[in-house]
């Protein structure tokens, strides 16, 4: 179990090498707070790409976003295409949040937000319904300066495989909670780029592009495609092609090592009839001795 501050610096530690990796944030600029709010359900588990189409679909399909508010879901779901991820959630849940703030305000311009403070706005947007914290946390931190980290199901895969937080018992507001203590303000938004481009880039859905990752080194879920879950890095990839190489080479040495033990019962056959030349020899010896002794 790692304390809060041994994670808050690992955290730090991921962010300075996708910082790296992926550069700077680009800067954020809202020109329409609904539209923000939309492309954040948007970009849930989407490319940021795919989310600006989506928005874009949404735009010129729709009359206005009043239109889009009293659409059906299937209808938005069409616009937005089979194959947008989680498009039947979000066909459902942008309606749903513009309604409620209609229903409330009488606006479709969330122009009351510039009233609010910043605990009262989140606050707001927390209490609708279907609407999950990282909207609100999106608007307050991208429209009031507030210091917010929105996590949505993309900040908590990446940061389950990377063992910072454990996504069967910590819920979003909780992790949420976690990451606007452990990041500074001025990093929040920077973090929160990183991590979400980290997630579209190789942390992807489903099977991850853990060869590619740049955190492959001190992710404990990183996956090689030869060696298996739980290998971790480059250096497991090269000591396990070493213990290829060291397998192969000692398969080969094998029947070399055989080869004079199959070969050794015909080199003793020479060497056990070269006794018997030698004995005419001593013969020899010996009758020429006897000639001297006579
Ligand atoms: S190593 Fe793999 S699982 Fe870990 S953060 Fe990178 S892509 Fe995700």
């Amino acid at each position: 179990m790692h304390s809060f501050a041994d994670k808050a610096r690992r955290v730090e530690r991921i962010r300075q090498i996708l910082r790296h990796r992926y550069g700077a944030a680009p800067a954020v600029t809202v020109t329409h707070p609904v539209e923000h709010a939309l492309r954040a359900i948007l970009a849930e588990e989407a490319a940021a790409k795919e989310a600006d189409e989506g928005l874009e679909r949404l735009r010129r399909h729709f009359v206005d976003l009043n239109d889009l508010r009293v659409s059906r879901p299937r209808e938005i779901r069409d616009v937005l295409g089979q194959n947008f991820p989680r498009s039947a959630h979000k066909a459902r849940v942008m309606p749903r949040m513009l309604d409620q703030v209609f229903k409330r305000h009488n606006t479709m311009i969330w122009d009351f937000l510039e009233d609010m403070g910043k605990v009262q706005a989140r606050a707001y947007f927390e209490k609708l319904e279907d609407v999950r914290p990282f909207v609100a946390a999106t608007l307050v931190r991208d429209c009031l300066g507030a210091h917010a980290f929105p996590v949505d199901t993309d900040i908590i895969r990446v940061l389950g495989r990377l063992g910072i937080v454990d996504p069967a018992k910590e819920s979003e507001p909780k992790v949420q909670a976690f990451l606007e203590r452990a990041v500074k303000a001025d990093r929040a938004y920077e973090m929160h780029w990183l991590l979400k481009r980290l997630a579209e880039d190789v942390c992807i859905v489903g099977t991850p592009l853990c060869p590619k990752c740049s955190l492959n080194k001190m992710c404990s879920s990183a996956v090689f495609p030869s060696e298996g879950k739980g290998r971790k890095g480059k250096a497991g990839v090269k000591a396990a092609a070493k213990a290829v190489v060291k397998a192969v080479v000692k398969k080969e040495a094998k029947p070399k090592a055989s080869a004079p033990k199959k070969s050794a019962p015909k080199v003793p056959a020479p060497k056990a009839s070269a006794p018997k030349p030698a004995a005419p020899k001593k013969k020899k010896a010996k009758a020429h001795a006897r000639k001297k002794g006579r």
